[in-house]
């Protein structure tokens, strides 16, 4: 049983490395996955947003590449050893920074190939040799076809979100990035969520994977509170700039699609919140400015669509709102795993058009419960007609 970083064969650089991070403790993912796979077995990790999935990946690949732990990763040539594949860019820059801190001690040098960037900096860190690649498939799809990488040295593959990079818009690239990869790499699938038949295809890809499970699937951390808003279209928007006046705290919005990520985004900075918009028509460095803006407090409210939903991690999020219901279950729990990350307590509010009523069916029946009505819910609709709102 492992109750401590110590309880596992960690190396004195990493050990640094964790305090350094600020871990005391592992987290259950971690105590029950770094151990496997520093024994280079495949494994399937499943584990709620926020749980610390990624240092229980990150932790072991490195000291597997430095060629510590029980079984060393076998010295693979001078390509890269171990490659992450995400589904969006801004995971992938936050796992190449969780390289960074972990395997600073170790010299592990990562690059992150993502699109809507130049390739020429890519290029030019390709060639330094990194030891890790974290990755979103078509950027490193083009980067196979230009022949500019090569991933014949590969000994890990992690799949993170793997539901999504199985899904059907990802898997066909995925697939074919594996297959290039050689046969007795070791691979490593995490993900929050992994319906029956997701988890067959993930297991086409693993040899006789260990599974760990923290928690219950599926289901959002019990540290958020859930509040459902009846509210017309029209009624959203007075609804979260009334709720957005109520609390301070920092705060998550999910639109359906971009342009009202746009418009909404516009009303609430018009009221005078600091507010900024994350989705994919903004081009890489406004993403990252938004993302950078509101980790550090100069945005205090971020307008996205699903693509901020997974993974990212931004600490202190008080309160998710979601604008618009999502279009599945899955994306309501990562949705609101957004916020309640690690030790804290967040709030998830939700607003539901009488035409999102099929969508809601699917999340309570996900859920196994009726999200919670919030008190008078249902004044919004009254009071945007009454301001002739139509
Ligand atoms: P993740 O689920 O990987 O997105 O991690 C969620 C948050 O937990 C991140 O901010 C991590 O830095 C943090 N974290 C990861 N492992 C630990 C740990 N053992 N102790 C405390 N915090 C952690």
């Amino acid at each position: 049983m492992v109750r401590s970083f110590t309880d596992l064969p960690l190396t004195p650089a990493m050990r640094d490395a964790i305090a350094g991070a600020g871990y005391s403790i592992p987290t259950p993912i971690q105590a029950q996955a770094i151990g496997p796979i520093l024994e280079g077995r495949d494994l399937i990790g499943c584990a709620q947003t926020g749980t610390g999935k990624t240092a229980a990946f990150t932790i072991p690949t490195i000291e597997r590449l430095a060629g510590a732990g029980s079984r060393p990763a076998a010295p693979g040539g001078s390509g890269p050893r171990a490659l992450v594949l995400v589904p969006t860019r801004e995971l992938a820059l936050q796992i190449a920074e969780a390289f960074d801190t972990l395997g600073g001690g170790h010299g592990i040098r990562t690059v992150v190939l993502i699109g809507g960037e130049a390739m020429g900096p890519q290029l030019s860190a390709l060639q330094q040799r990194p030891a890790v690649i974290v990755a979103t498939p078509g950027r490193l799809f083009d980067h196979l076809e230009r022949r500019t990488v090569s991933l014949g040295s590969l000994r890990i593959v992690v799949l993170d979100e793997a539901d999504r990079m199985l899904d059907m818009g990802f898997a066909p690239q995925v697939e074919r990035i594996l297959r290039v990869a050689p046969l007795d790499r070791q691979t490593l699938c995490f993900s929050a969520t992994m319906p029956p038949e997701v988890e067959t295809l993930v297991r086409q890809h693993l040899v006789r994977p260990m599974r760990v499970e923290v928690g219950v699937i599926a289901k959002p951390v019990a540290k958020v509170t859930q509040v459902l808003y009846r509210a017309e279209t029209q009624g959203k928007t007075p609804l979260l700039l009334r709720l957005l006046h109520e609390e301070r705290g920092r705060t998550l919005v999910f639109t359906r699609t971009k342009h009202r990520a746009d418009r909404v985004a516009h009303a609430v900075m018009a009221a005078g919140h600091r507010a900024t918009r994350l989705h994919a028509d903004r081009s890489m460095s406004q993403r990252r400015e938004a993302l950078d803006g509101f980790r550090s407090g100069r945005y205090r409210v971020l307008i996205a669509t699903d693509i901020a939903a997974r993974g990212i991690d931004v600490p202190e999020v008080s309160h998710v709102v979601n604008f618009d219901l999502p279009g599945t279950p899955e994306d309501y729990i990562h949705r609101i795993g957004r916020t309640a990350r690690a030790e804290a307590s967040g709030r998830a509010s939700s607003f539901a058009a009488p035409e999102e009523s099929d969508q809601l069916r699917a999340i309570e029946r996900h859920l196994g419960h009726p999200v919670p009505r919030a008190a008078g819910s249902g004044n919004e609709n009254d009071r945007a007609r009454a301001v002739g709102r139509n």
